[in-house]
Protein backbone atom coordinates (compact mmCIF):
# COMPACT_ATOMS: atom_id res chain seq x y z
CA UNK A 1 0.00 0.00 0.00
CA UNK A 2 2.73 2.64 1.05
CA UNK A 3 4.93 1.45 -1.73
CA UNK A 4 2.87 3.23 -4.05
CA UNK A 5 2.36 6.14 -2.40
CA UNK A 6 5.91 7.30 -1.85
CA UNK A 7 8.82 7.11 -4.50
CA UNK A 8 11.13 5.89 -2.54
CA UNK A 9 8.19 3.84 -0.83
CA UNK A 10 9.66 0.46 -1.07
CA UNK A 11 13.14 1.49 0.89
CA UNK A 12 11.02 3.45 3.23
CA UNK A 13 9.28 0.31 4.03
CA UNK A 14 11.55 -1.90 5.08
CA UNK A 15 12.50 0.89 7.80
CA UNK A 16 12.78 -0.69 11.64
CA UNK A 17 11.10 2.51 13.55
CA UNK A 18 11.83 1.99 17.74
CA UNK A 19 10.49 3.81 20.17
CA UNK A 20 12.09 4.38 23.48
CA UNK A 21 9.36 4.99 26.41
CA UNK A 22 5.96 2.86 25.92
CA UNK A 23 3.66 6.26 28.19
CA UNK A 24 1.46 8.17 26.17
CA UNK A 25 3.53 9.47 23.60
CA UNK A 26 5.44 6.10 22.77
CA UNK A 27 1.88 4.38 21.89
CA UNK A 28 0.37 7.26 20.08
CA UNK A 29 3.31 7.12 18.13
CA UNK A 30 3.02 3.11 17.23
CA UNK A 31 -0.45 3.83 16.58
CA UNK A 32 -0.08 6.97 14.47
CA UNK A 33 2.52 5.04 12.50
CA UNK A 34 -0.04 2.81 11.57
CA UNK A 35 -2.88 4.58 10.93
CA UNK A 36 -1.37 6.81 8.56
CA UNK A 37 0.32 3.20 6.32
CA UNK A 38 3.65 2.43 7.85
CA UNK A 39 4.22 -1.33 6.58
CA UNK A 40 7.38 -1.42 8.39
CA UNK A 41 8.52 -2.97 11.56
CA UNK A 42 7.67 -0.92 15.03
CA UNK A 43 9.32 -2.12 17.88
CA UNK A 44 7.71 -0.21 21.36
CA UNK A 45 10.62 -0.57 24.40
CA UNK A 46 9.22 0.23 28.02
CA UNK A 47 10.85 0.35 31.01
CA UNK A 48 8.30 -0.44 33.11
CA UNK A 49 6.60 -4.04 33.47
CA UNK A 50 3.08 -3.23 33.27
CA UNK A 51 1.04 -3.47 29.88
CA UNK A 52 0.91 0.75 28.74
CA UNK A 53 -1.50 2.68 30.77
CA UNK A 54 -2.69 6.68 30.90
CA UNK A 55 -1.59 8.73 34.09
CA UNK A 56 -4.31 11.01 34.32
CA UNK A 57 -6.32 8.45 35.80
CA UNK A 58 -3.55 8.01 38.77
CA UNK A 59 -4.32 10.82 40.80
CA UNK A 60 -8.01 10.63 40.55
CA UNK A 61 -9.96 7.07 39.95
CA UNK A 62 -7.12 4.33 39.92
CA UNK A 63 -5.59 6.21 43.72
CA UNK A 64 -9.26 5.87 45.37
CA UNK A 65 -9.80 2.42 44.18
CA UNK A 66 -12.69 3.52 42.05
CA UNK A 67 -10.54 1.76 39.06
CA UNK A 68 -8.06 -1.18 38.87
CA UNK A 69 -6.08 0.48 36.46
CA UNK A 70 -5.46 2.70 33.30
CA UNK A 71 -4.26 -0.08 30.64
CA UNK A 72 -4.71 1.55 27.10
CA UNK A 73 -7.33 -0.10 25.10
CA UNK A 74 -5.14 -0.81 22.13
CA UNK A 75 -4.14 -4.19 20.89
CA UNK A 76 -0.06 -4.27 19.63
CA UNK A 77 -0.03 -7.53 18.37
CA UNK A 78 -3.38 -6.57 16.29
CA UNK A 79 -1.28 -3.18 15.03
CA UNK A 80 2.15 -5.59 14.62
CA UNK A 81 3.81 -3.67 17.06
CA UNK A 82 6.74 -5.20 19.12
CA UNK A 83 6.45 -4.35 22.80
CA UNK A 84 8.71 -5.19 25.04
CA UNK A 85 8.36 -3.76 28.47
CA UNK A 86 10.34 -4.23 31.46
CA UNK A 87 12.86 -3.21 28.71
CA UNK A 88 15.02 -0.22 29.82
CA UNK A 89 17.06 1.41 27.54
CA UNK A 90 20.64 2.83 28.96
CA UNK A 91 22.45 4.37 26.05
CA UNK A 92 22.54 5.73 22.54
CA UNK A 93 25.17 5.28 19.44
CA UNK A 94 23.15 7.33 17.40
CA UNK A 95 26.13 7.14 14.77
CA UNK A 96 25.94 3.41 14.63
CA UNK A 97 21.94 3.20 14.83
CA UNK A 98 21.98 1.02 18.14
CA UNK A 99 20.70 1.33 21.19
CA UNK A 100 22.06 -0.48 24.26
CA UNK A 101 19.65 -2.77 26.98
CA UNK A 102 20.99 -4.67 29.86
CA UNK A 103 19.47 -8.08 26.93
CA UNK A 104 21.68 -6.52 24.65
CA UNK A 105 21.43 -4.05 21.63
CA UNK A 106 18.91 -2.71 19.44
CA UNK A 107 19.45 -1.34 16.06
CA UNK A 108 17.00 1.04 14.97
CA UNK A 109 16.28 2.71 11.22
CA UNK A 110 14.55 5.73 12.71
CA UNK A 111 14.46 6.32 16.87
CA UNK A 112 11.97 7.88 18.32
CA UNK A 113 12.88 9.22 21.86
CA UNK A 114 8.88 9.09 24.11
CA UNK A 115 10.78 8.89 27.45
CA UNK A 116 8.35 11.07 29.51
CA UNK A 117 9.60 12.92 32.82
CA UNK A 118 10.68 11.74 36.51
CA UNK A 119 9.25 13.19 39.70
CA UNK A 120 11.61 15.67 41.48
CA UNK A 121 12.26 14.29 44.83
CA UNK A 122 12.97 15.95 47.91
CA UNK A 123 16.81 15.94 48.62
CA UNK A 124 17.23 12.70 50.81
CA UNK A 125 14.07 11.26 50.78
CA UNK A 126 15.15 8.65 48.07
CA UNK A 127 14.89 5.96 50.79
CA UNK A 128 12.26 7.18 53.08
CA UNK A 129 8.65 4.46 52.67
CA UNK A 130 7.13 7.22 54.14
CA UNK A 131 7.79 9.87 51.67
CA UNK A 132 5.98 8.99 48.12
CA UNK A 133 5.88 10.56 44.44
CA UNK A 134 3.31 9.77 41.90
CA UNK A 135 3.73 9.55 38.33
CA UNK A 136 3.55 5.80 38.14
CA UNK A 137 1.05 2.91 38.37
CA UNK A 138 3.11 1.50 41.19
CA UNK A 139 3.30 4.78 42.66
CA UNK A 140 -0.43 4.94 42.79
CA UNK A 141 -0.14 1.32 44.23
CA UNK A 142 1.51 2.45 46.96
CA UNK A 143 -0.89 5.11 48.19
CA UNK A 144 -3.94 3.56 47.54
CA UNK A 145 -3.46 2.04 51.37
CA UNK A 146 -2.37 5.62 52.77
CA UNK A 147 -5.54 6.90 51.52
CA UNK A 148 -7.44 3.63 52.16
CA UNK A 149 -5.69 3.85 56.03
CA UNK A 150 -7.22 7.53 56.32
CA UNK A 151 -3.55 8.66 57.73
CA UNK A 152 -2.22 11.78 58.00
CA UNK A 153 -1.02 13.21 54.86
CA UNK A 154 1.46 16.32 54.38
CA UNK A 155 1.59 17.27 50.32
CA UNK A 156 4.65 19.24 49.23
CA UNK A 157 4.11 21.24 46.82
CA UNK A 158 0.35 22.55 45.51
CA UNK A 159 0.97 22.21 41.99
CA UNK A 160 -1.45 20.45 39.84
CA UNK A 161 -0.43 17.15 41.07
CA UNK A 162 -0.58 17.78 44.63
CA UNK A 163 -4.10 19.25 44.59
CA UNK A 164 -5.04 16.32 42.90
CA UNK A 165 -3.67 14.16 45.40
CA UNK A 166 -5.12 16.55 48.01
CA UNK A 167 -8.71 16.16 46.42
CA UNK A 168 -8.72 12.86 46.31
CA UNK A 169 -6.90 12.01 50.36
CA UNK A 170 -9.70 14.49 51.15
CA UNK A 171 -12.40 12.32 49.92
CA UNK A 172 -10.61 9.29 51.77
CA UNK A 173 -10.96 10.76 54.61
CA UNK A 174 -7.56 11.59 55.66
CA UNK A 175 -6.36 15.33 57.05
CA UNK A 176 -4.27 16.72 54.72
CA UNK A 177 -1.96 19.78 55.03
CA UNK A 178 -0.32 21.12 51.74
CA UNK A 179 2.62 22.93 51.89
CA UNK A 180 3.41 25.44 49.70
CA UNK A 181 7.06 27.39 49.02
CA UNK A 182 5.47 30.11 47.30
CA UNK A 183 2.83 32.04 48.07
CA UNK A 184 -0.23 30.67 46.20
CA UNK A 185 -1.13 27.44 44.52
CA UNK A 186 -0.19 26.90 41.28
CA UNK A 187 2.78 29.44 41.42
CA UNK A 188 4.49 28.66 38.23
CA UNK A 189 1.27 28.08 36.00
CA UNK A 190 -0.79 31.16 36.48
CA UNK A 191 -0.47 34.56 37.57
CA UNK A 192 -1.28 35.32 41.46
CA UNK A 193 -4.66 36.93 40.98
CA UNK A 194 -5.97 33.84 38.84
CA UNK A 195 -4.56 31.92 41.29
CA UNK A 196 -5.72 33.82 44.48
CA UNK A 197 -9.44 32.39 45.04
CA UNK A 198 -7.94 28.69 44.28
CA UNK A 199 -6.36 28.52 47.84
CA UNK A 200 -9.78 29.37 48.80
CA UNK A 201 -10.57 25.14 47.55
CA UNK A 202 -8.41 23.60 50.03
CA UNK A 203 -9.90 25.05 53.04
CA UNK A 204 -13.55 23.96 51.30
CA UNK A 205 -12.62 21.05 51.02
CA UNK A 206 -11.54 20.98 54.24
CA UNK A 207 -7.35 20.65 53.29
CA UNK A 208 -5.09 23.22 55.30
CA UNK A 209 -2.67 24.71 52.91
CA UNK A 210 0.35 26.39 54.40
CA UNK A 211 2.00 28.92 51.74
CA UNK A 212 5.28 30.27 52.24
CA UNK A 213 6.42 27.04 53.96
CA UNK A 214 9.65 25.45 53.19
CA UNK A 215 10.38 21.69 54.17
CA UNK A 216 13.44 21.77 56.36
CA UNK A 217 13.72 17.88 57.13
CA UNK A 218 11.36 15.01 57.07
CA UNK A 219 11.32 13.23 60.53
CA UNK A 220 9.44 9.29 61.67
CA UNK A 221 6.32 11.12 61.79
CA UNK A 222 6.65 14.66 61.06
CA UNK A 223 7.75 16.82 58.56
CA UNK A 224 9.40 19.95 59.85
CA UNK A 225 9.48 23.23 58.55
CA UNK A 226 11.95 26.45 57.79
CA UNK A 227 10.09 28.16 60.85
CA UNK A 228 10.12 24.84 62.94
CA UNK A 229 6.40 23.89 63.01
CA UNK A 230 6.26 20.05 63.22
CA UNK A 231 3.11 18.67 60.75
CA UNK A 232 2.28 15.45 62.03
CA UNK A 233 2.70 13.22 58.65
CA UNK A 234 1.91 9.09 58.68
CA UNK A 235 3.00 9.88 54.72
CA UNK A 236 4.39 12.53 52.52
CA UNK A 237 3.05 13.13 49.19
CA UNK A 238 6.22 14.98 46.66
CA UNK A 239 4.28 17.01 44.12
CA UNK A 240 7.00 19.54 42.98
CA UNK A 241 7.20 19.01 39.36
CA UNK A 242 8.84 16.97 37.19
CA UNK A 243 12.26 16.45 34.91
CA UNK A 244 12.60 15.31 31.29
CA UNK A 245 13.82 11.84 31.58
CA UNK A 246 16.92 12.12 29.50
CA UNK A 247 19.66 10.66 31.29
CA UNK A 248 19.63 7.94 28.98
CA UNK A 249 20.78 10.47 26.52
CA UNK A 250 24.08 11.81 27.88
CA UNK A 251 27.13 11.53 25.45
CA UNK A 252 24.49 10.33 22.70
CA UNK A 253 25.20 13.91 20.78
CA UNK A 254 21.56 14.82 21.08
CA UNK A 255 21.04 18.11 22.29
CA UNK A 256 19.20 18.96 25.24
CA UNK A 257 18.02 22.61 26.75
CA UNK A 258 18.28 23.93 30.02
CA UNK A 259 15.41 21.64 31.57
CA UNK A 260 17.42 18.45 30.49
CA UNK A 261 14.66 17.85 27.36
CA UNK A 262 15.38 17.20 24.48
CA UNK A 263 15.31 20.19 21.59
CA UNK A 264 13.27 18.92 18.61
CA UNK A 265 12.73 21.18 15.87
CA UNK A 266 9.38 22.05 14.51
CA UNK A 267 9.02 18.85 12.79
CA UNK A 268 9.91 17.12 16.13
CA UNK A 269 13.67 15.92 14.96
CA UNK A 270 16.36 15.83 17.07
CA UNK A 271 19.91 17.35 16.59
CA UNK A 272 20.82 13.87 15.03
CA UNK A 273 20.10 12.21 11.63
CA UNK A 274 16.95 9.83 12.42
CA UNK A 275 16.30 10.79 15.67
CA UNK A 276 12.59 12.40 16.67
CA UNK A 277 11.81 13.55 20.07
CA UNK A 278 7.96 14.04 21.49
CA UNK A 279 6.10 14.03 24.60
CA UNK A 280 7.54 15.26 28.44
CA UNK A 281 11.03 14.49 27.77
CA UNK A 282 10.94 17.33 24.95
CA UNK A 283 10.85 21.13 24.22
CA UNK A 284 9.81 22.48 20.54
CA UNK A 285 9.47 25.99 19.00
CA UNK A 286 6.07 27.05 18.77
CA UNK A 287 5.50 29.25 15.91
CA UNK A 288 2.05 30.28 16.90
CA UNK A 289 3.87 31.77 20.36
CA UNK A 290 7.20 32.65 18.88
CA UNK A 291 8.56 30.77 21.98
CA UNK A 292 10.51 27.07 22.78
CA UNK A 293 7.72 25.34 24.43
CA UNK A 294 8.45 22.45 26.94
CA UNK A 295 4.55 21.01 27.65
CA UNK A 296 3.72 18.56 30.44
CA UNK A 297 0.58 17.48 29.30
CA UNK A 298 -1.52 14.57 28.06
CA UNK A 299 -2.80 16.48 25.08
CA UNK A 300 0.88 17.22 23.84
CA UNK A 301 1.61 13.47 23.65
CA UNK A 302 -1.23 12.67 21.86
CA UNK A 303 -1.17 15.36 19.28
CA UNK A 304 2.85 15.09 18.64
CA UNK A 305 3.58 11.38 17.73
CA UNK A 306 0.71 12.37 14.52
CA UNK A 307 3.19 14.59 13.29
CA UNK A 308 6.07 12.71 13.94
CA UNK A 309 4.14 9.55 11.94
CA UNK A 310 3.67 11.75 8.98
CA UNK A 311 7.47 13.17 8.79
CA UNK A 312 8.47 9.56 9.27
CA UNK A 313 6.75 8.36 6.29
CA UNK A 314 5.64 11.37 3.83
CA UNK A 315 7.87 13.41 1.86
CA UNK A 316 6.64 16.87 2.62
CA UNK A 317 8.04 17.98 6.36
CA UNK A 318 4.81 18.06 8.97
CA UNK A 319 5.20 21.44 11.36
CA UNK A 320 4.04 20.66 14.85
CA UNK A 321 2.39 23.86 16.15
CA UNK A 322 -0.45 23.29 18.52
CA UNK A 323 -2.51 25.12 20.67
CA UNK A 324 -1.59 23.43 24.25
CA UNK A 325 -4.57 22.18 26.08
CA UNK A 326 -5.00 20.24 29.53
CA UNK A 327 -6.95 20.00 32.28
CA UNK A 328 -7.11 18.93 35.90
CA UNK A 329 -9.86 18.02 38.50
CA UNK A 330 -9.14 19.17 41.56
CA UNK A 331 -11.50 20.28 45.04
CA UNK A 332 -14.89 19.32 42.93
CA UNK A 333 -14.06 21.65 39.79
CA UNK A 334 -12.91 21.12 36.51
CA UNK A 335 -9.99 22.79 35.07
CA UNK A 336 -9.44 23.70 31.88
CA UNK A 337 -6.47 25.70 29.97
CA UNK A 338 -5.92 26.42 26.40
CA UNK A 339 -2.88 28.00 24.62
CA UNK A 340 -0.25 29.95 26.35
CA UNK A 341 -0.36 33.64 27.59
CA UNK A 342 2.48 35.85 28.91
CA UNK A 343 2.56 38.64 31.47
CA UNK A 344 2.06 41.29 29.11
CA UNK A 345 -1.15 40.32 27.94
CA UNK A 346 -4.30 41.59 28.64
CA UNK A 347 -6.68 39.88 31.66
CA UNK A 348 -10.64 39.45 30.45
CA UNK A 349 -12.55 37.73 33.69
CA UNK A 350 -15.55 35.99 32.41
CA UNK A 351 -17.52 35.64 35.98
CA UNK A 352 -16.98 35.74 39.68
CA UNK A 353 -13.81 33.49 40.98
CA UNK A 354 -16.02 33.22 43.94
CA UNK A 355 -18.49 31.43 42.10
CA UNK A 356 -18.69 27.58 41.14
CA UNK A 357 -17.80 28.91 37.44
CA UNK A 358 -15.76 31.37 35.65
CA UNK A 359 -13.17 32.10 33.24
CA UNK A 360 -10.11 34.42 32.47
CA UNK A 361 -8.97 35.10 28.64
CA UNK A 362 -5.94 36.67 27.44
CA UNK A 363 -5.56 38.83 24.43
CA UNK A 364 -2.52 39.82 22.46
CA UNK A 365 -3.06 42.59 19.93
CA UNK A 366 -7.15 42.03 20.28
CA UNK A 367 -7.02 38.58 19.89
CA UNK A 368 -7.42 35.42 22.02
CA UNK A 369 -3.74 33.44 23.31
CA UNK A 370 -4.95 31.46 25.88
CA UNK A 371 -8.19 30.76 28.34
CA UNK A 372 -8.85 29.09 31.69
CA UNK A 373 -12.08 27.91 32.25
CA UNK A 374 -13.03 26.64 35.58
CA UNK A 375 -16.50 24.75 35.85
CA UNK A 376 -16.86 26.25 32.08
CA UNK A 377 -15.86 24.04 29.09
CA UNK A 378 -18.12 25.99 26.51
CA UNK A 379 -16.05 28.69 27.01
CA UNK A 380 -12.86 26.17 26.73
CA UNK A 381 -14.02 24.62 23.62
CA UNK A 382 -14.91 27.65 21.78
CA UNK A 383 -12.03 29.57 22.92
CA UNK A 384 -9.75 27.00 21.90
CA UNK A 385 -10.91 27.36 18.22
CA UNK A 386 -10.72 31.22 18.26
CA UNK A 387 -7.19 30.97 19.65
CA UNK A 388 -6.51 28.44 16.74
CA UNK A 389 -8.28 31.11 13.85
CA UNK A 390 -6.22 34.19 15.76
CA UNK A 391 -9.28 36.04 14.86
CA UNK A 392 -9.81 39.83 16.69
CA UNK A 393 -12.29 39.50 19.86
CA UNK A 394 -14.53 42.85 21.21
CA UNK A 395 -13.05 42.67 25.11
CA UNK A 396 -16.65 44.46 26.22
CA UNK A 397 -18.49 41.81 24.90
CA UNK A 398 -15.92 38.33 26.40
CA UNK A 399 -16.23 40.06 29.69
CA UNK A 400 -19.65 39.09 29.89
CA UNK A 401 -20.30 35.36 31.43
CA UNK A 402 -23.71 35.33 30.16
CA UNK A 403 -22.99 35.58 25.96
CA UNK A 404 -21.28 32.53 24.60
CA UNK A 405 -17.48 33.25 24.08
CA UNK A 406 -17.81 32.87 20.24
CA UNK A 407 -20.29 36.07 20.61
CA UNK A 408 -17.17 37.99 21.10
CA UNK A 409 -15.95 37.94 17.54
CA UNK A 410 -15.71 41.18 15.58
P1 LIG B 1 5.26 9.26 30.25
O1 LIG B 1 3.80 9.08 30.44
O2 LIG B 1 6.10 9.65 31.42
O3 LIG B 1 5.83 7.92 29.61
C1 LIG B 1 7.20 7.71 29.41
C2 LIG B 1 7.51 6.24 29.59
O4 LIG B 1 8.87 6.03 29.21
C3 LIG B 1 7.39 5.75 31.03
O5 LIG B 1 6.58 4.62 31.10
C4 LIG B 1 8.82 5.46 31.42
O6 LIG B 1 8.94 4.35 32.31
C5 LIG B 1 9.45 5.11 30.09
N1 LIG B 1 10.91 5.31 30.11
C6 LIG B 1 11.61 6.32 30.68
N2 LIG B 1 12.93 6.17 30.48
C7 LIG B 1 13.06 5.03 29.76
C8 LIG B 1 14.20 4.34 29.23
N3 LIG B 1 15.44 4.80 29.40
N4 LIG B 1 13.98 3.18 28.55
C9 LIG B 1 12.71 2.72 28.35
N5 LIG B 1 11.62 3.33 28.84
C10 LIG B 1 11.79 4.48 29.53
N6 LIG B 1 -2.13 15.83 31.98
C11 LIG B 1 -3.30 16.48 31.70
O7 LIG B 1 -3.37 17.19 30.69
N7 LIG B 1 -4.39 16.35 32.52
C12 LIG B 1 -4.37 15.59 33.66
O8 LIG B 1 -5.35 15.51 34.38
C13 LIG B 1 -3.15 14.91 33.98
N8 LIG B 1 -3.08 14.15 35.09
C14 LIG B 1 -1.91 13.54 35.41
C15 LIG B 1 -1.83 12.79 36.58
C16 LIG B 1 -0.63 12.18 36.94
C17 LIG B 1 -0.56 11.39 38.21
C18 LIG B 1 0.52 12.32 36.12
C19 LIG B 1 1.82 11.68 36.51
C20 LIG B 1 0.45 13.05 34.95
C21 LIG B 1 -0.77 13.66 34.57
N9 LIG B 1 -0.87 14.41 33.39
C22 LIG B 1 -2.05 15.05 33.09
C23 LIG B 1 0.28 14.55 32.49
C24 LIG B 1 0.28 13.46 31.41
O9 LIG B 1 -0.06 12.23 31.95
C25 LIG B 1 1.66 13.40 30.76
O10 LIG B 1 1.87 14.63 30.10
C26 LIG B 1 1.80 12.25 29.79
O11 LIG B 1 1.73 11.03 30.47
C27 LIG B 1 3.14 12.33 29.04
O12 LIG B 1 3.30 11.21 28.25
P2 LIG B 1 4.77 10.71 27.81
O13 LIG B 1 4.54 9.47 27.04
O14 LIG B 1 5.49 11.85 27.21
O15 LIG B 1 5.54 10.38 29.16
Amino acid sequence: MSEQRSGNGTARDQRHVVIVGAGMAGVQTAVALREQGFAGAVTLLGAEPHRPYDRPPLSKAVLLGKADGSAFDVDFEALGVTLELGREVTGVRTGDHELDTAAGPVGYDVLVVATGAEPVRLPGTGSDPAVHVLRTLDDAARLRPVLAGQHDVVVVGAGWIGAEFATAAREAGCRVTVVEAAGRPLAEALPAEIAAPMAAWYADAGAELRTHARVRAVEPGAVVLEDGTRLPAGAVVVGIGARPATGWLTGSGIELGAHREVLADAHLRTSRPDVYAVGDCSSFPSGRYQERLLVHHWDNALQGPRTIAANIIGETPAVYDPVPYFWSEQFGRFVQYAGHHRAADTTVWRGDPAGAAWSVCWLRAGALVGVLAVGRPRDLAQGRKLIETGAALDADRLADPARPLKSALL
